[in-house]
């Protein structure tokens, strides 16, 4: 058999960890670990394709996505926990900052637009005003353009952006559907000004129930996730293209992925969110999850 490159750093040096069945397709897909960078990868990669609207209303591989209700009422969904943590994180990132002038945020892999339409609605972080942009493919990035009038960028505009223009990119779950996943972050590396803050999220692959479950572990989805990352294997990328990794401490963002992935035992979910309310259950489910162990990124100033 050939051996595949690994899809962060090319390298040829991989092993076979094992194979999987899709969970939506009859096809075998296998796992691979990079013995240079530390990424598990996927192949073969099933292609952006089955991004279809079934996929959106959660009837393709990843039951718990649901757009529809976020494009519609992100508030009446759990993950206004996980928008309000992001804009708290921002803040503190941003605290002592004195230079005037709003906050430029892109979201990259905006969605179906909750973060977006959340920091609208706060309308600044860190007492500064927010200037939002936003990047996707796909019919919500097009009603979040041109029903809601947000500024959605495609790659070829984001590459006309001049270098330095963002105070702070967000990337919450995207990293892990990404076939190359360094591209996107040697992107945001030059759109960062130095200073700013790549706020970035993705399941970790080295945390104390995937080291347990293996490729059993929930996130191993090989459809759609087929760039898996573990603290060390991200901190490696961020710093192939300049970015230093930072650890910043997840709260409400860990209640609500908590809560989504009960989100089909209600009754379990009614104990969660009391159990939910406790922050010593709260940090026990970061560290067997490794949430806040999976590291940001800053911008050194030195490299302007
Ligand atoms: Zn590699």
């Amino acid at each position: 058999m050939k051996v595949p490159a690994c899809r962060a750093c090319g390298s040829l040096r991989t092993r076979l960890r094992g194979t999987r069945v899709g969970r939506t397709r009859p096809t075998e897909f296998s796992f691979h670990d990079c013995t240079d960078c530390g990424l598990l990868f996927v192949e073969p990669f099933a292609g952006f394709e089955l991004y279809d609207d079934a996929y959106y209303r959660g009837q393709g591989p990843d039951p718990f996505v649901d757009y529809e209700t976020e494009y519609r009422d992100w508030r009446a969904t759990d993950r206004r926990l996980e928008l309000a943590d992001l804009h708290r994180l921002a803040a503190e990132h941003l605290r002592g900052d004195a230079r005037p002038g709003p906050v430029r945020w892109l979201d990259f892999g905006c969605g179906a637009g909750a973060l977006l339409k959340y920091l609208r609605d706060q309308g600044a972080v860190a007492n500064r005003p927010l200037e939002l942009a936003g990047h996707d493919v796909g019919s919500y990035a097009n009603l979040l353009r041109d029903r809601d009038g947000f500024r959605i960028l495609g790659l070829e505009q984001l590459a006309a952006e001049a270098p330095g223009t963002y105070d702070i990119v967000s990337m919450i779950e995207v990293i892990e559907h990404l076939p190359a996943p360094l591209l996107p972050i040697r992107a945001i590396a030059r759109l960062l000004r130095p200073g700013g803050l790549l706020l970035l999220t993705t399941g970790n692959l080295d945390c104390p129930v995937a080291r347990r479950q293996g490729l059993d572990f929930g996130y191993c989805v090989p459809e759609i996730h087929v760039s898996l990352f573990n603290p060390a294997a991200l901190g490696r990328l961020y710093r192939t293209v300049g970015l230093e990794p930072v650890n910043l401490r997840y709260r409400d963002t860990v209640r609500f992925k908590a809560l989504k992935n009960l989100r089909f035992r209600p009754g379990l979910r009614f104990a969660a969110r009391a159990l939910l309310t406790l922050p010593l259950v709260v940090r026990l489910i970061d560290h067997l999850y490794g949430v806040s162990a999976m590291p940001c990124a800053v911008k050194p100033a030195a490299t302007a």
